[in-house]
C-alpha cells in the first residue's frame, strides 16, 4: 500500500458517517462469551458496537446440561470477557471447558468473569442439599432473569466489568447503560400492569423455572411436573399434581423447548388446562432476540392464557 493510500484510509476513518448512520465499530471488539442467549442478549444491549457477543448453550437447549462441545473450548480460549449465570447454573458442563480452555483472562476473580448472580437474593435457598436425588438448584434456585428487579443488577455488573476491561470504550457501555434501565423501567410497569388482574392466580410449572416470575407478579407456582429440579417426572408424582390442579382449578401449565410437552399435554388432558411454550431464552419464539421483547412476549401469552382459562 502506498503512502497516500494510507493517508486517506486514514481521514476516511475519521470522518463521520454519512446519513446518520453509525460510526464504524472500533477495530478490535471486545470479544465477550455468554454461558447462555439471555445473558448473551444482555451483553449485547450493554456492549454495543464495541463487543462480539456467542453463547455457549443454544436458546433450545437446557441451561443445566448443555452439550460441551470441543468448539465451545475453541470459543473459550479466545475470550475476553465470560458471563456465566452462577450459583452452579452451569456446573455440570461450564468447570471442564474452562479448564481445556486455559485463559486467565476469564479466570473466577478477574475483571473479565462476570458471575450474574452475584448480589441476587436466591429464592429457594436449600436448608440440606442432597446431590445424589439428582438436585440441581444446590446454592438456591438459578433462574432469575425473569424479574426486572435482578436484570437491573445484571446488566450494572457487566456493564462496570465491560468498562474495566475495555476502559476505551467505557462512556458507550455508561451510556447504553442507562438507556436500558431507562427502558426496563417503562416496560417493567406495563409487565406489572398486564399480570395485576392475575395477582394470586396458580400455575404450573414443568421445572423450578418461574419462581422469579412467580414471586414479582404474585402468582403462585402451585406443582411442578419435575418431583425435584432435575429429576423426570414418576407416574405417581404426575397423579399427585393431576390432584393438586383439579383441587384447585389450576389451569396452565409453562413449558420450554427442552422439556417433555408430551408430559405436559397429557397432564393438561385431565386437568382441562392449557399447555404454553414458554421459552426463557431469546430467539426461540419470532421476534423475542432481546430481553424486552422476550419478556413482552412471555408476560403477554401468560396473561392471554390466565384470561381465558378464568
Ligand atoms: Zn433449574
Amino acid at each position: 500500500m502506498t503512502t497516500l493510500t494510507h493517508l486517506v484510509l486514514a481521514f476516511a476513518a475519521l470522518l463521520p458517517t454519512a446519513g446518520g448512520v453509525e460510526a464504524p465499530p472500533p477495530a478490535k471488539l471486545l470479544n465477550v462469551v455468554a454461558t447462555t442467549p439471555d445473558l448473551a442478549a444482555l451483553a449485547r444491549a450493554i456492549g454495543g458496537a464495541a463487543v462480539d457477543v456467542k453463547a455457549l448453550a443454544k436458546p433450545t437447549e437446557d441451561p443445566h446440561f448443555v452439550d460441551a462441545k470441543p468448539s465451545l473450548v475453541v470459543t473459550l480460549n479466545r475470550a475476553d470477557m465470560l458471563i456465566e449465570g452462577g450459583a452452579e447454573l452451569e456446573m455440570g458442563w461450564l468447570p471442564p471447558l474452562l479448564e481445556s480452555a486455559r485463559n486467565d483472562r476469564i479466570a473466577a476473580g478477574s475483571p473479565g468473569r462476570v458471575s450474574a448472580s452475584t448480589g441476587i437474593r436466591m429464592l429457594e435457598v436449600p436448608t440440606s442439599f442432597d446431590r445424589s436425588k439428582g438436585d440441581v438448584h444446590s446454592m438456591g434456585n438459578p433462574h432469575f432473569l425473569l424479574d426486572p428487579v435482578n436484570v437491573r443488577l445484571v446488566v450494572t455488573q457487566i456493564a462496570q466489568h465491560m468498562a474495566q476491561v475495555d476502559p476505551a470504550s467505557a462512556a458507550l457501555f455508561r451510556d447504553n447503560l442507562k438507556n436500558f434501565l431507562a427502558t426496563l423501567e417503562v416496560k417493567a410497569a406495563a409487565w406489572q400492569k398486564e399480570l395485576e388482574p392475575f395477582r394470586g392466580a396458580k400455575i404450573v410449572t414443568y421445572h423450578k423455572d418461574f419462581v422469579y416470575l412467580a414471586e414479582r407478579y404474585k402468582l403462585e407456582v402451585a406443582e411442578t411436573l419435575e418431583p425435584k429440579p432435575g429429576i423426570e417426572p414418576s407416574p405417581i408424582h404426575l397423579a399427585a399434581v393431576i390432584g393438586t390442579m383439579r383441587a384447585q382449578k389450576v389451569r396452565v401449565i409453562l413449558v420450554q423447548p427442552f422439556q417433555n410437552r408430551k408430559t405436559a399435554e397429557t397432564v393438561a388432558r385431565q386437568t382441562d388446562a392449557v399447555v404454553l411454550d414458554m421459552p426463557q431464552q431469546p430467539g426461540v419464539k419470532p421476534n423475542t432476540a432481546t430481553y424486552f421483547d422476550l419478556m413482552d412476549s412471555l408476560v403477554h401469552t401468560l396473561a392471554t392464557a390466565l384470561q381465558e382459562k378464568k
